[in-house]
């Protein structure tokens, strides 16, 4: 058992972790299909975010297991002081947030929520994937970071097992591919994904897709490691990708740059008609001719486009 469980807390579904005055009762909802994490005290968010992390680790290793995640309504009126908050699911407040939408209504007390805040709550604590830690060591650990390594020593020490090398001094190298899309095309997104897997695995690439979701100075942290490893960038345009204000403001500009200064490869992909034309984008190459994009041509034939795609890719990283 994890040192920090405690024993007289562990039932048939579910469990309290007990660290620095900060509890997390994580509970299994069984019929409800749902697990639900309530944290209290003084690292809550910290904590909270290493939870997610471990479920989301083990909802990964069940490739199957289909799952959303519920974000709690923080209302004054209803919600916030309740044990049973109204609950939006986070793949909902990411769409307002796409479509710049920053308010939503609790459904309990029909007032209405800042999203930004709603996600910022769930989100404002990431963690690193061991994966992209080791892009930039050099960087300070988040408190929710340390809260994970303090989490994963104690887990290692109760095993009794010998501590694990830290990746730290792996020198990086670039073979990373980043890919940035519009959160409305997330499905085109997937399809890319599911064509380069045997890349990732035969290859040795890694994939590191902008969900654009994380608030400004944690995105920029993230993208300047992502840009340090990565060899190929991914554009996937549509006209809500070439619309989007963040990508416009804050993605592309880093993005062109760093293939200028960096010689980061710029692939883009048609995905739609779009007027791209009137945008920086202009001056690359489409991996795809233009006048076929995605969006239009027939199932069978865009799994062709989608393999020139990851041909494309593969040509790139190789240079
Ligand atoms: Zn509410």
């Amino acid at each position: 058992m994890h040192p920090w469980i405690e024993p007289q807390l562990v039932w048939k579904n579910g469990v309290v972790l007990h660290k620095d005055q900060t509890r997390a009762e994580v509970i299994e909802h069984y019929n409800q299909r749902e697990i639900r994490v309530r944290v209290t005290g003084s690292r809550k968010k910290e904590l909270l975010a290493v939870v997610t992390h471990e479920l989301t680790k083990i909802h990964q290793s069940y490739e199957r297991l289909q799952y959303d995640t519920l974000v709690p309504c923080n209302c004054e009126k209803k919600c916030r002081n309740s044990q049973t908050p109204y609950s939006y699911p986070l793949e909902t407040l990411r769409e307002f947030l796409d479509d710049r939408e920053y308010l939503i209504q609790c459904q309990k007390s029909r007032q209405m929520v800042d999203v930004r805040r709603l996600i910022d709550d769930v989100l404002s604590q990431e963690i690193e994937t061991e994966e992209k830690y080791h892009l930039r060591p050099d960087r300070p650990p988040t408190p929710a970071e340390s809260l994970q390594r303090e989490l994963e020593q104690a887990r290692e020490k109760s095993l009794n097992r010998q501590a694990r090398q830290s990746s730290m001094t792996e020198t990086t190298t670039r073979d990373l591919v980043l890919i940035s899309y519009s959160h409305k095309d997330k499905k085109w997104f997937d399809d890319l994904k599911t064509h380069l897997e045997p890349l990732v695995r035969g290859q040795n690439l890694k994939i590191w897709e902008d969900t654009q979701i994380r608030p400004g100075a944690i995105w920029r942290d993230e993208i300047e490691k992502a840009l340090a490893a990565a060899k190929v960038a991914v554009l996937l345009v549509s006209p809500t990708f070439l619309s989007s204000k963040f990508i416009n403001q804050n993605e592309l500009p880093v993005l062109l740059d760093a293939a200028k200064t960096e010689g980061v490869h710029i692939l883009w992909v048609p995905l739609q008609a779009s007027n791209y034309k009137a945008t920086a984008i202009e001056k690359y190459q489409a991996v795809y001719p233009t006048d076929r994009p995605l969006k239009q041509i027939t199932a069978a034939k865009r799994d062709t486009a989608w393999v020139e795609v990851c041909s494309n890719i593969t040509t790139a990283m190789s240079r």
